[in-house]
């Protein structure tokens, strides 16, 4: 399938990682290496604590600014969580669904993840969805029937336009995240066929050429350029290797390198 429509993405998900110090020189390392160009887009996800001075560092740079969660209701008595009103004063334009870390720890549900990302979307936000099989359910040959369950159960309800607009989805097998050992490219390519395909039934095939896929788990500088030839692998969203700005500046010029390569194989 073709894929040089689609403008590849990069993000940086720090997780519980960065005070402000840390994050103010994680920023500023990356901005001194990172050349911008059209054809990519980047996007971090600091922790919320320092959303605002990673934005302000940001500002000048065509990086963009993201949230590794969201709630649903625009306000009111919900300890602990951010609304999508917040984020957005703060420059965020992307927040991070169902990651599953969440899903692991903080008891994240298919329901919550469907209003999280409704309300996303319904802020004029785009969503990264998460889904992916644990190990367990891999070896069970359960794969596919995990994801389409994820996958149908957050997107209930929402427009093609829409979807088509403002969706991206990250395939994330949870046994690849953290773990040092990422999906083959072969692996990867398997799965985002078959999320384009749903999608395609789900939303129609504009909308499912136009959205991008990320595949995250374990994207290093070793393995970026491998996984990003996949036609329907669409950038990376990168965890621990994003907290490194040499390595994370590497990730995102293989990538860049990969899919222009590929766009002039496939356009000749
Ligand atoms: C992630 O946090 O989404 C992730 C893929 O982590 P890592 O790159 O560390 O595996």
């Amino acid at each position: 399938m073709s894929h040089g429509h689609r403008r590849p993405i990069v993000a940086g998900n720090w997780k519980m990682n960065g005070t402000q110090e840390q994050a103010v020189t994680i920023t500023r390392d990356l901005l001194k290496g990172f050349h911008a160009t059209p054809q990519i887009e980047v996007v971090l996800f600091p922790p919320f604590t320092v959303l605002q001075k990673v934005g302000e560092l940001l500002r000048a740079s065509s990086i963009s600014l993201g949230a590794q969660n969201i709630h649903w209701e625009s306000k009111g008595a919900f300890t602990g969580e951010i609304s999508a009103a917040m984020l957005k004063e703060l420059g965020c334009k992307v927040a991070i669904v169902g990651h599953s870390e969440r899903r692991q720890f903080f008891g994240e549900t298919d329901a919550t993840v469907r209003k999280r990302l409704k309300a996303t979307l319904e802020a004029g936000l785009n969503g990264i969805l998460c889904v992916g099989e644990t190990l367990q359910q891999r070896q069970q040959g359960k794969t596919w029937e995990i994801i389409e369950t994820q996958l149908q159960a957050a997107l209930e309800g929402i427009e093609p336009l829409t979807a088509k607009a403002q969706l991206i989805v990250a395939y994330e097998p949870v046994w690849a995240i953290g773990t040092g050992q990422n999906a083959t490219s072969v692996q990867a390519q398997e799965v985002h066929e078959k999320i384009r395909r749903w999608l395609a039934g789900r939303f129609g095939q504009a909308a499912a050429d136009a959205i991008r896929i990320q595949y995250g788990g374990s994207v290093k500088a070793e393995n970026a350029a491998e996984l990003m030839a996949q036609p329907d692998v669409d950038g990376a969203l990168v965890g621990g290797a994003s907290l490194e700005p040499k390595g994370f500046l590497s990730i995102i010029e293989s990538t860049v390198q990969t899919k222009e390569a590929g766009c002039s194989t496939h356009s000749s």
